[in-house]
């Protein structure tokens, strides 16, 4: 199979984008592994007519919207963020009615539909200094309110979680009473604020590999998405890396499988278009965001 994904590859002039939470044989056979962040920038980087993208749906919808020529693969159709359901247009225009002077940050971890009506994006590495960026002093932010009041702690705007409830289940059920803590502990902001509070280091999870970099510690907690571990033990082997729950799964990540890839490049499946007028608006809080980090 990888050796077919390999010619294949080869064949379409194709590139394998693999975010952090995929499994380790998935990450394996990537071209770029990396965060929401290091993974949009690698997408207005590429040199290839395909990108077969190993995440969920609202990142291969952000690489299609910076990709407007390439043709973008999805191996799984079912391969979703749940925490994007939490926001929707409908919502942010009714918070704007409310709040006329604030600025909108979205989380990259939205639709293409809500990022057209944002100011900007922005994503777990870069969210205080986006928010940061911005001229107004009210700031609406979603849909993460975990990582809203992460935001909240590190700056002097007021943060208007939209909505006040929406969260990622993985991080959510990874609550202060469930993890381990016999290492340095990395606790994700999309975390619950008590989690958030015991931890040693907030970080996203390319944040987690700088900050293992920089750190003389041997073992490390991580409080994210399980397979993070692959990532860090990939990079630093001389580590010792544990989950800080082992029942941190995100199932949209896990629909992207080996066969799965492979049928996808194979077939041309599944493509992912983002309607012209929506992928226009969408494009300038992406770019917005990426000048800005
Ligand atoms: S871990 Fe949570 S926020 Fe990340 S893709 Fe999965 S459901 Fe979405």
């Amino acid at each position: 199979m990888k050796e077919e994904i390999s010619r294949l590859k080869k064949e379409k002039n194709a590139v394998i984008l693999a975010h952090n939470y995929q499994s380790g044989e998935i990450q394996r056979i990537a071209d770029f592994v990396g965060d929401s962040l290091e993974l949009a920038r690698k997408a207005t980087q590429i040199d290839s007519d395909v990108i077969v993208f190993a995440g969920v749906d609202f990142m291969a919808e952000t690489a299609a919207i910076l990709n407007p020529d390439k043709e973008v693969l999805i191996p799984s159709q079912i391969a979703s963020c749940e925490m994007a359901r939490f926001l929707t247009p409908e919502i942010i225009k009714k918070y704007r009615e409310e709040y006329p002077n604030a600025q909108v940050v979205l989380y990259v971890n939205s639709t293409a539909a809500c990022k057209a009506l944002a100011d900007i994006t922005c994503t777990s590495a870069n969210a205080v200094k986006v928010v940061n960026s911005l001229d107004s002093d009210v700031v609406l932010f979603g849909p993460d309110a975990n990582l809203a009041y992460y935001v909240s702690q590190r700056t002097d705007k007021k943060i208007v979680p939209m909505p006040p409830n929406g969260h990622c289940y993985v991080h959510t059920n990874l609550g202060a009473e469930n993890v381990r803590r016999d290492g340095v502990l990395m606790v994700h902001p999309e975390c619950s604020p008590d989690l958030q509070k015991i931890a040693d280091v907030i970080a996203s999870t390319g944040g987690m590999i700088k900050y293992v970099r920089n750190s003389d510690a041997k073992r490390f907690v991580v409080a994210t998405e399980r397979d993070m571990v692959e990532r860090l033990k990939m990079e630093f082997p001389d580590r010792e890396f544990v989950p800080a729950w082992e029942n941190a799964i995100c199932l949209g990540m896990k629909q992207i499988t080996l066969k799965g890839v492979y049928e996808s490049l194979k077939n041309e499946k599944y493509l992912v278009k983002v309607p012209d007028d929506i992928a226009s608006k969408a494009r300038r809080a992406i770019e917005r965001m990426l000048e800005v980090s």
